[in-house]
């Protein structure tokens, strides 16, 4: 058997894991423990074709290690191939502009930016120090989703505030869903060369949605901010709104700031627009049957997908390549057209056949020949370049 990887993504009331061949290609096993932190905690573990459920003794995320950590002692074949293992970590402050192999000083930089972070950080500072005590022979490695966006520029990167913020509390913009970035970058790279010098804009629509502008393969703008509420509509969160909303919410509703954020954080985008989902494919349907709010919701959706790609594409010095992924991206046909229909203005054609036409999980071509851009799907991978990235790290070999 080959060398393989255990990929952990450590969230606040989930944890996420898969066992990934060195190459990232393959994945052999994969399992998700949800409700962490509820009475009804459970782990789902897919392997060999078939589901697996166990009841968590206690709903945390240390019980959901020891679990996998069980079912890998039983399954001893498969532990005996781990080499290593990778963690998604969603927040690397300006501390971090590549992945590391994790030890006390990282550690510590961890825990110094962690506050930036709130409801992720606890929970990967968790997931790390269990699986050190439950596979204490293993090199752990640390993939930060900030660590791609550290490529720009004050002038990008800086609020219009006064500058002490960013001095004294690195208040800043930092970007997320990097990971996915640099896949889908080095991806294009591999079918088109000459993109690696080019300019390409990265629209990673899921639930979690935000924008990317590359130049020459390194971020240049990206959509999300201090915190991943920024920028877009996406499933539950309102992305960018005028600030003082916060104070008008607060003040009406008789409700604190952090009460406000956390309705803008999960009561808003799709749902809070349509009133009925945060899922784009229960939206699609509702509007085929006739609903209003779900389309208003599809639609601002998109457009505001659209001007956030228009704003980072000043950061380029041509824009060559339009990418779409994430679950909406590489699925939503409706919402690529919708996306496309309002960059007219900048010759970016969409071909109506190759869009809805596509073959699914595959990287394809959807642009018009005459469209100033190519416009392309590309299926994202974000465990598969974390367990690239830690397979590297551990063989002391360059990471890209
Ligand atoms: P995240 O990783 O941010 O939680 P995903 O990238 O998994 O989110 O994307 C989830 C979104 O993708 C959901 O809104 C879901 O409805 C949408 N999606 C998945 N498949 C389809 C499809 N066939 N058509 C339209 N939307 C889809």
């Amino acid at each position: 058997m080959d060398d393989t990887i255990l990929v952990i993504n450590s969230g606040s009331s989930s944890l996420k894991f898969a066992i990934l061949s060195n190459d990232g290609d393959r994945i052999l096993v994969e399992g998700i423990a949800e409700g962490l932190g509820s009475n009804q905690g459970r782990l789902t573990i897919k392997f060999d074709g078939q589901k697996h459920f166990h009841a968590l003794p206690t709903s945390n995320h240390k019980s959901a290690l020891i679990q996998i950590s069980n079912w890998l002692d039983i399954n001893e074949s498969i532990k005996a191939d781990l080499k290593g293992i990778g963690h998604r970590i969603v927040h690397g402050g300006e501390s971090f502009s590549a992945s590391v192999l994790i030890n006390d000083d990282v550690l510590a930089a961890l825990n110094k930016c962690s506050e930036l972070a709130p409801l992720h950080s606890p929970a990967h500072l968790k997931g790390i120090e269990i699986a050190k005590s439950l596979f204490p022979t293993l090199p752990q490695v640390a993939v930060f989703d900030t660590a791609f966006h550290q490529t720009l520029s004050p002038e990008q990167f800086l609020y219009g505030i006064p500058a002490k913020y960013y001095q004294d509390y690195h208040f800043r913009k930092y970007g997320f869903h990097g990971t996915s970035y640099r896949y889908v970058s080095a991806k294009l790279g591999t079918i088109n060369p000459q993109s690696l010098k080019q300019g390409v804009l990265v629209a990673h629509l899921g639930n979690g949605a935000s924008v990317c502008a590359i130049n020459s393969a390194k971020s240049t703008d990206t959509s999300m901010g201090l915190t991943p509420l920024d920028g877009l509509i996406m499933g539950t969160r309102s992305g960018s709104v005028d600030p003082s909303l916060l104070a008008f919410i607060a003040e009406k509703e008789q409700i604190s700031i952090s009460d406000t954020i956390d309705i803008l954080n999960k009561k808003s985008g799709l749902l809070g627009i349509s009133e009925l989902s945060n899922d784009c494919r229960t939206l699609e349907e509702a509007m085929l049957a006739g609903n209003e709010k779900a389309k208003l919701a599809l639609d601002m959706f998109a457009s505001r997908a659209a001007k956030q790609l228009m704003s980072a594409a000043t950061t380029l010095d041509s824009i060559d390549h339009i990418v779409f992924t994430g679950g909406i991206g590489e699925n939503s046909s409706y919402i690529r057209r919708k996306v496309c229909d309002n960059l007219k203005a900048f010759n970016i054609k969409i071909n109506a056949i190759k869009n809805t036409d596509m073959a699914r999980s595959e990287i394809c071509l959807i642009s018009d020949e005459n469209s100033s851009a190519h416009i392309w799907v590309i299926p994202t991978n974000e465990e598969k370049m974390i367990a690239i990235d830690t397979i590297n790290l551990i063989k002391n070999e360059p990471i890209n």
